[in-house]
């Protein structure tokens, strides 16, 4: 078994990555020790982590720490950006991480051939994105990857101590010899918290999706190898599943247009989404009254799980589709109105920060 963090192929049951690549589970004990456990940990999305016994440690004891994420700028923002967006601000906010935000526009010339002028732009709308989720800027730091001498040193330290058969080993084949080179800019990116200009070592966490871990493996066995030079403290990660497509299939994909949506798109492109989505109701309404709907299966519910932050809604969601009291249309209907409202809202927030992500970006 094989990750491709750049396809997210090779994830269909997360059961099997614990167990094959040694991913710590996140259990109860650690959900239980958060002061402030926020909604992807308290529903199971964070399902499994590498030394985040670290990270909880500082947040108990109060000492600093770090949250860092990147996002690849190569399109709007969708449902599937916003789990690692809301994570590096949930750390920020709640905890007083000092976040570090990458624009990982090296890689998205690398993968997706786009140029910098123009993931520049996109950058632009993504930030803003974030910021509309409640970045402070003023607690960040904010970067893109081809400006950020310090991560390009970084990257060419860690690639002497990095073998074609190792990279191969983790990455598997790839025909782009770039992404291989891309792949040791996150290892900058990952050690970067920990650099001199920084106060050096700390704890950082990296909230992640599980097709990431690849990165993460490498960046901990890296920063082992340079210990002795810089002391640094492996950087932690957690791992968030990710949300699966609208229309059934197992991920969001841009090459089908159905099976998610972007935060910018029409609310009037996105209905048709949700309410052609599949769900997990029977047949007929008798059998739905009598049996239930099947919550697991249904990618509405999964869309409330994901994105309403409210438990009791998503609570009695579950809770009147398996007893048969809720149909899917009346269901779909109300997600999409929930949907519907907070997007509205966001994007408010959003126009009014463009100028700001604009300047953020500008002074790099
Ligand atoms: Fe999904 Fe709602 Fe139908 Fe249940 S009632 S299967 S949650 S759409």
């Amino acid at each position: 078994m094989l990750l491709d963090p750049w396809s997210a192929s090779g994830i269909d049951d997360y059961e099997k990555l614990i167990k094959e690549f040694g991913i710590e589970p996140v259990n109860s004990d650690i959900v239980n020790s958060l002061p402030k456990p926020g909604k992807y940990f308290r529903r199971g999305i964070i399902f499994g982590h590498r030394g985040f016994d670290v990270v909880l440690a500082a947040i108990l004891n109060g000492e600093p720490f770090a949250v860092l994420s990147g996002i690849k700028p190569s399109g709007a923002f969708h449902l599937g950006s916003l789990t690692t967006a809301e994570q590096i601000v949930y750390y920020q906010k709640e905890y007083g991480a000092t976040a570090f935000y990458c624009i990982a526009d090296v890689e998205a010339f690398c993968d997706n051939r786009i140029p910098y002028e123009k993931s520049f732009k996109i950058a632009i709308d993504n930030l803003a994105d974030v910021l509309a989720l409640g970045l402070d800027p003023d607690k960040a730091y904010i970067y893109r990857q081809s400006e950020e001498k310090r991560v390009m040193d970084l990257a060419f330290e860690a690639g002497a101590h990095v073998t074609t058969a190792m990279m191969k080993a983790i990455y598997g084949e790839q025909t782009v010899f770039g992404l291989y080179m891309t792949a040791l800019l996150q290892v900058g990116d990952i050690l970067l918290p920990e650099h001199e200009d920084f106060n050096g070592p700390k704890p950082v966490v990296v909230p992640v999706g599980a097709d990431q871990d690849p990165h993460i493996r490498l960046t901990r066995d890296i920063a082992k190898r340079l210990r002795s030079r810089y002391k640094f403290i492996l950087p932690s990660a957690t791992f968030h599943r990710l949300i699966r497509g609208l229309d059934g299939s197992e991920k969001m994909s841009k090459r089908n247009p159905m099976s998610y949506f972007e935060l910018n798109e029409d609310i009037e492109s996105i209905k048709p989404k949700i309410m052609n989505a599949l769900t997990g109701g029977r047949p007929t309404v008798r059998e739905q009254r009598e049996l239930g709907g099947e919550p697991y299966k249904c990618r509405i519910y999964e869309l409330a799980f994901f994105r309403i932050d409210d438990d009791s809604f998503v609570e009695d969601i579950y809770r009147k589709c398996t007893n048969g009291e809720l149909i899917c249309g009346d269901c779909k209907a109300m997600i999409f109105e929930k949907i519907a409202a907070w997007l509205k809202e966001h994007n408010l927030r959003k126009r009014k920060m463009l100028d700001l992500a604009y300047k953020l970006l500008e002074e790099k």
